[in-house]
């Protein structure tokens, strides 16, 4: 094989494209390409970058989620401090801390992406 060229063209720089001068390492469906050009590790490369990229958007995602709760987790954490500190023997108070620890599972699922 070291006598064959690879078989895909690059740009000259330029405007124009020329044949890839590297000499051809594989053969794939009858066409030889080099190192370089290989269509099989192309696409691993490709798929490798796919992931990373997808990786990346998600982690985006999520941190814009968080963002986008983060106002409804603070109103919550708020609330949470002023019932704690209220006499939880007294019912309203009760009432009011059940309702910051439920406003505060609500911007939690939100932050998480949870629909409720
Ligand atoms: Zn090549």
């Amino acid at each position: 094989m070291s006598d064959k060229t690879c078989g895909e063209s690059v740009s000259d720089g330029i405007w124009n494209r020329k044949p890839c001068a590297n000499p051809a390492k594989v053969e794939r469906n009858g066409k030889f390409y080099c190192g370089v050009h290989d269509p099989v590790r192309l696409a691993k490369l490709r798929s490798k970058q796919d992931a990373i990229y997808a990786d990346r958007f998600e982690a985006r995602n999520k941190k814009h989620q968080i963002e986008r709760a983060a106002p409804e987790l603070l109103a919550a954490l708020q609330a949470l401090d002023d019932a704690c500190c209220a006499d939880l023997e007294d019912r309203e108070n009760r009432i009011t801390f059940r309702k910051a620890l439920i406003s505060g599972r609500v911007a939690i699922a939100k932050a998480l992406g949870e629909t409720t």
